[in-house]
């Protein structure tokens, strides 16, 4: 199954076993990714959280 990166546009391939939730890295724009539904493929931007071990 495939879908479409929301950034840049690209072709997205789901393995099999992919679950909702699941954080993908987009091969074209290196984004992460996060899968929102099966069915449809579908995945969205993931929150960018920045680490902040108050140093
Ligand atoms: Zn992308």
């Amino acid at each position: 199954m495939t879908t479409e990166c929301p950034v840049c546009g690209a072709q997205l391939e789901l393995i099999e076993g992919t679950v909702v939730g699941e954080l993908i890295e987009c091969p074209e724009c290196g984004t992460e990714l996060e899968v929102i539904s099966l069915d449809p493929p579908t995945v969205k931007e993931a929150p960018q959280e920045e680490e902040d071990w108050g140093e």
